[in-house]
């Protein structure tokens, strides 16, 4: 069973490059929120996450076709969508890991471009890799408070706060390779969270796990980020675990967002039957019967 990363430094950043395309991906069917319900103004000024117009190429291949993003601080918003679609990479570049090749990225009204990985304040949670194996628990979960201005006693203070967060009180001192895959992935919930990340980038934290530990676990960390006020962006191809954790759903599909970013999903849409033959088969969609604010349409320019 694969553990999580967790890192406000990314020990392995090639960790996120993780799923293949899948034929889902090549369709380009898309779903649109009409152009009679026109969503709200976008927040360029506010403070959160503003991802405006990004663009991500691996050399001829466009994984994130010009999306625009907003989240606001205290949001916890899902990025749905198949496998090879584009999230990781839209992940990827919000952390700093990959370039933009157009658009921006702002977090509170300061544009990211050129700042660093490790100064941008955010955590990470990746959907493989492990935690440091020479490193108990306590020590896998101080990691990211290490080489700062935070002394001893207050670290061990962070770190107690955190085990009893995550439900691990006592486990401080066991080795990560006595851990079950879900203890695993609460400590690297809790690595990710220790240095309180102004936002927090979940990588299909619980695609390692088996079904009913993927459930249990999508509703204790939904508890934690809710309980934290944690801003947090989670990656997922399961409607489900989007639809558990989130408050807001954003759908991706062949490196687009396509519903308008800052417009509240609606959540019946996502458990209805047409939304679940966009992730089962990528076939075409009819026009959605509910709400009226969702309907299918070709690909267009996505607004913002
Ligand atoms: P997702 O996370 O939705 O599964 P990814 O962002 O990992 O999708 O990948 C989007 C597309 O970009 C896929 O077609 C994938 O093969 C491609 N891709 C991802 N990383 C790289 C890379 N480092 N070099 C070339 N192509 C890549
Ligand atoms: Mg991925």
């Amino acid at each position: 069973m694969n553990d999580a990363i967790t890192s406000p430094l990314p020990t392995s950043p090639t960790s996120l490059c993780a799923s293949p395309p899948t034929s889902l991906c090549a369709k380009s069917q898309s779903l649109e929120i009409s152009s009679s319900l026109t969503p709200p103004a976008q927040d360029n000024s506010g403070s959160g996450l503003h991802v405006r117009n990004a663009t991500v190429h691996y050399g001829t291949k466009v994984a994130v076709d010009n999306v625009s993003l907003d989240v606001l601080p205290g949001e916890i918003v899902a990025l749905l969508g198949p496998s090879g679609c584009g999230k990781s990479s839209l992940l990827r570049a919000i952390v700093g890991l990959e370039p933009l090749a157009s658009g921006s990225i702002a977090y509170d009204k300061a544009d990211l471009a050129g700042v660093p990985v490790h100064k941008r304040g955010f955590g990470l949670l990746f959907q493989d890799g492990q935690l440091f194996p020479h490193r108990d628990v306590a020590r896998n979960i101080a990691y990211g408070l290490e080489g700062g201005q935070m002394l001893k006693p207050e670290r061990a203070a962070r770190v107690a706060e955190l085990l009893e967060l995550v439900g691990l009180v006592g486990f401080e001192r066991r080795a990560v390779a006595t851990l079950s895959g879900g203890e695993r992935q609460r400590v690297a919930l809790a690595r990710s969270l220790a240095p309180r990340p102004r936002l927090l980038l979940l990588d299909e934290p619980f695609s390692a796990l088996d079904r009913a530990l993927r459930e249990r676990l999508a509703v204790e960390v939904r508890d934690i980020l809710r309980a934290t006020g944690t801003t947090a962006i989670l990656v997922t191809h399961d409607h489900d675990e989007a639809l558990t954790v989130a408050d807001r759903i954003v759908l991706m599909n062949d490196a687009r967002l396509t519903n308008p970013a800052t417009h509240p999903m609606n959540r019946e849409f996502v458990t209805s039957e047409t939304f679940q033959k966009l992730q089962t088969s990528g076939s075409a969609l009819p026009r959605s019967g509910r709400g009226d604010e969702i309907s299918c349409c070709p690909h267009r320019e996505q607004e913002g």
